[in-house]
């Protein structure tokens, strides 16, 4: 096959937070730059991947690749983090992911690969075949300064984070609050942190690093990180903010569809009425919290759509690998006696998972409880609806403190742990807040803004459009450069 236009090959972590906006990615590739796109997904559901690759204009240079499933059970601790598990079977897919590329190879040679921040490790192949290599964040910038930062506080970590509780301080950017960290930072001895210093120390070894993010959501941190002046600056490679990658959603209205749908309920309901309650792809609640939640939600007397999952005690991603609704019967009995019936004029609850985007899209939604997922933030605020956060693990404090303390775009309740239980009453009055009270108004209008600023950002010559074409133009010297050199071999 001779092509023009370089071929660009994607490698998606495991997880609907990863493999989303990888998606997203790659469609963008293709419709705003005509590349070539082979996504490699690590053994997923792949009527979710079609579900996202649905009205593509040019299907054909759109090519998703599913790698073999790994078994990790006799390489990690059963207990181990979320992290760890997902950065083993990455790890675990590389010769895989090598046969692949090879065979891709054989039609039209990738000029790039990106690989989002768990599967750094395969950057090696990259450089094997010269290929360019781009590491993926599908989080913020603030994120990426904490974990960039990573090799070069670790010395001190211990001592002051761990033991003193200090907040991380990273130049030029905001500092990380003990309370926000990451849970990656909190055990020296856990392969998590030994796994998490490893990709600190990848990141930079990356011709760019792309991120989920625009200029003027965190213009201090991007500058931070580009200030050639500082001496301590986080990554020293040129940094992209590409997004918010989003998955439209084309609604009609009246939304044809069963009315004993999710959708179909809301199209009955008035607008901006509904509370959406969602912990992500993988979030899961105590037992006690789960019961103080659904209190709360029938004090707050407001309209609401919950997505739940049975409760796990000890485990806040308990349900990541587990989402699928197979052998399970779908009647929530963990929920106060009677929850149901009381409330089936007023609310709707999903077991298990729940199409997330047509939901936030939709007129009657007016508030989101969520964990604070970073997509699940980013399609809030394209839906220009505000939020309660309500953080769980990996980077969502850290998002949650943005949301709330910098962007003015979500409350949140003053307990910080994931451990104590954040009471009914607490949970109405935020409910409340949001859907009732005049500070929800100025929070709706601060989300509506944000939402016009990154619609700026991603049109043509917007910030992010520019930034993904800087990347474009790169991979298409690189392409030339391949050419030249063949053609004079
Ligand atoms: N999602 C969904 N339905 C659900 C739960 C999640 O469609 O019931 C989607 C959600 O729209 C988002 C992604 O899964 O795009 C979750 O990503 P996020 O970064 O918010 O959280 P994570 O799952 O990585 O913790």
């Amino acid at each position: 096959m001779k092509s023009t236009k370089p071929h660009v090959a994607l490698l998606a972590s495991p997880g609907m937070g990863h493999l989303i906006p990888v998606l997203e990615l790659g469609k963008r590739l293709v419709v705003q730059h005509e590349f070539h796109v082979t996504i490699f997904v690590v053994a997923t559901d792949t009527t979710t991947v079609e579900s996202h690759l649905r009205n593509l204009p040019n299907p054909k240079l759109l090519n998703v690749v599913s790698l073999p499933p790994v078994n990790i059970s006799g390489l990690v601790d059963p207990d181990a983090s979320i992290v760890t598990k997902i950065i083993v079977m990455m790890r675990e897919t590389l010769p895989a992911l090598r046969s692949a590329i090879i065979s891709t190879t054989r039609q039209l040679r990738p000029t790039a690969l990106v690989v989002d921040l768990f599967g750094s490790e395969a950057m090696a192949i990259a450089d094997e075949f010269e290929m360019l290599k781009y590491v993926f964040i599908a989080s913020n910038a603030w994120f990426l300064s904490a974990t960039a930062y990573f090799p070069t506080i670790d010395k001190r970590l211990e001592e002051e984070h761990i033991n003193h509780k200090k907040p991380l301080m990273i130049p030029g950017c905001k500092p990380v609050r003990f309370e926000d960290t990451l849970e990656a930072f909190l055990d020296p001895k856990d392969q998590v942190y030994v796994e998490y210093l490893r990709l600190g120390v990848e990141i930079p070894t990356a011709d760019g690093i792309l991120i989920n993010t625009w200029e003027d959501l965190e213009p201090t941190t991007l500058a931070a990180m580009r200030d050639t002046t500082s001496l301590g600056r986080v990554t020293k490679v040129p940094v992209y903010p590409i997004g918010p990658l989003v998955r439209p959603v084309m609604q009609v209205r009246p939304v044809p569809v069963q009315e004993d749908s999710v959708l179909g309920w809301l199209e009955k309901q008035p607008s901006e009425s509904v509370m959406y309650v969602s912990f992500g792809s993988g979030g899961t609640l105590s037992s006690n919290q789960m019961i103080e939640l659904a209190w709360g939600l029938e004090l707050s007397q407001q309209r609401f759509v919950w997505v739940v999952r049975p409760p796990m005690d000890d485990d806040a991603s308990g349900a990541f690998f587990k989402v699928d609704s197979n052998g399970y019967d779908g009647t929530p009995n963990y929920l106060p006696d009677g929850f149901l019936t009381r409330n089936s004029d007023k609310g709707l609850v999903i077991p298990m998972w729940a199409p997330q985007a047509e939901i936030l899209s939709h007129p009657s939604i007016g508030g989101f409880l969520t964990h604070c997922g970073w997509n699940s933030t980013m399609e809030s605020v394209m839906n220009g609806v505000p939020m309660i956060a309500w953080p769980l693990y990996a980077e969502q404090k850290m998002n949650a403190t943005m949301l709330t303390e910098e962007l003015g775009l979500a409350v949140r309740s003053k307990e910080f742990s994931t451990t104590t239980i954040v009471e009914r009453e607490e949970i109405e009055r935020m409910v409340r807040k949001i859907m009732v009270d005049k500070e929800g108004d100025g929070i709706r209008s601060r989300v509506k803004e944000l939402k016009y600023s990154a619609d700026k950002a991603l049109s043509i010559v917007g910030s992010s459009y520019n930034s993904l074409s800087k990347v474009a133009k790169d991979c298409e010297t690189s392409l030339q450069g391949q050419l030249s050199k063949a053609r004079g071999a």
